[in-house]
């Protein structure tokens, strides 16, 4: 990958969502004592992780959504980790595949933004230990779409192990930015959320060069809004545009280009433009989203290419939200799972070889 030598590979044949990867997963050497784990293709989970090493010590830009890959990744860095410690975590938002691996660093400080330590409680592991049971059981309901929802959220929390997490939050916070220095290494913190959630920071490491865009950028994945506003997303994408850096990491996919992050705002823009005329029409948000996803505009753009592009129904309840448009039908037994059936509905996932392919039509299949 341009901007990084792999230094250490899992090997996997198949991504955890069961996909052929499109770069090695593993330990990326970004520059000097600067690296990333970098895990194909970025969909559910497939979270990026920052290890910076300053000195005797390493901070840590987020940590895994369970404690396996969090060993796993921390694994990998071994060689380093022997001598330099991990001594700090940053966190650049409170979703549990950014964050859910605190725990192995208890005692020691974690620095987050205080929005997203606000959020960090507010989804439990345990949650999705009963979603993965019932998911089994859904699967077999062909009822509704209930068993798309079965296979949606079955194929994307198979390969996680949420028993013995307990969600750490930050000890240090702050709001807006914070310079931190740690082992002689200039860190600069900035708050450019809400947008992707209601926390959203990125990390800046001028001396280094590299900037770690968290969840406010995702590459070859289809991003989501899962607080909005939009337009603050497109602000933050504008400003990592700006900085004057060799290497942007993002949340979720390989490094960032700035073509990338151009195609970003371009998708967001595009979403935007679209949704507001059929919002206006009173086009109820499903079929919006189903709109778009079938346009020849989205078609023909880059960003069909993307994985998972039934986030766009997420991300299009978030803009009808912001656009004063009750979207929240997720009443009856289902409750909020509702939103994630709607959204199963309207894309194939590919999932696991041994697991099933869904019925439904989509604009792509994933290889
Ligand atoms: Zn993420």
């Amino acid at each position: 990958m341009k901007g990084a030598k792999l230094i250490s590979a899992t090997g996997r044949q198949l991504t955890r969502m069961g996909a052929r990867p499109l770069f090695d997963e593993g330990l990326y050497e970004l520059g000097r004592d600067s690296y990333a784990w970098l895990v194909p293709n970025g969909s559910w989970g497939e979270t990026n992780i920052g290890l910076v090493r300053c000195g005797d010590q390493t901070v840590l830009i987020d940590t895994c959504w369970d404690l396996p890959h969090t060993r796993e990744m921390l694994g990998h860095a071994d060689q380093f980790l022997r001598d330099a410690p991990v001594h700090a975590i940053i966190n650049t938002h409170a979703d549990g595949d950014h964050c859910w691996g605190n725990q192995l660093f208890a005692g020691r400080p974690i620095y987050s933004t205080r929005a997203c330590a606000d959020q960090i409680h507010h989804h439990k592991p345990i949650q999705l230990t009963a979603l993965q049971w019932s998911s089994k059981i859904f699967s077999g309901i062909p009822t509704n779409g209930v068993d798309a929802l079965g296979r949606y959220m079955g194929a994307m929390l198979k390969p996680y192990r949420f028993s013995g997490i307990k969600v750490l939050g930050a000890s240090q916070t702050f709001s807006g930015e914070m310079p931190l220095e740690i082992g002689n290494v200039k860190f600069h913190l900035l708050e450019l959320g809400p947008g992707h959630t209601d926390g959203d920071c990125i990390v800046h490491i001028p001396e280094r060069r590299i900037l770690f865009a968290g969840d406010l950028l995702f590459v070859g994945v289809t991003p989501v809004a899962w607080a909005g506003p939009v337009s603050n997303i497109i602000k933050a994408l504008k400003r990592i545009q700006a900085f004057d850096v060799d290497v942007i990491v993002p949340g979720h996919g390989p490094l960032a280009t700035q073509e990338d992050v151009q195609q970003q705002i371009d998708y967001w823009e595009w979403l935007q433009s679209e949704l507001a005329p059929l919002a206006a029409k009173g086009v109820n948000v499903d079929e919006a989203a189903q709109l778009c996803l079938s346009s020849m505009g989205f078609r023909n753009a880059p960003f069909a290419k993307w994985a998972d592009t039934e986030r766009l129904f997420t991300s299009a309840c978030t803009l009808y939200r912001e656009w004063g448009i009750e979207t929240a039908k997720y009443r009856g037994p289902l409750g909020q799972l509702d939103h994630f059936r709607r959204q199963a509905l309207l894309g194939s996932v590919t999932v696991g070889p041994e697991s099933a392919t869904d019925t439904f039509e989509s604009p792509r299949k994933r290889p």
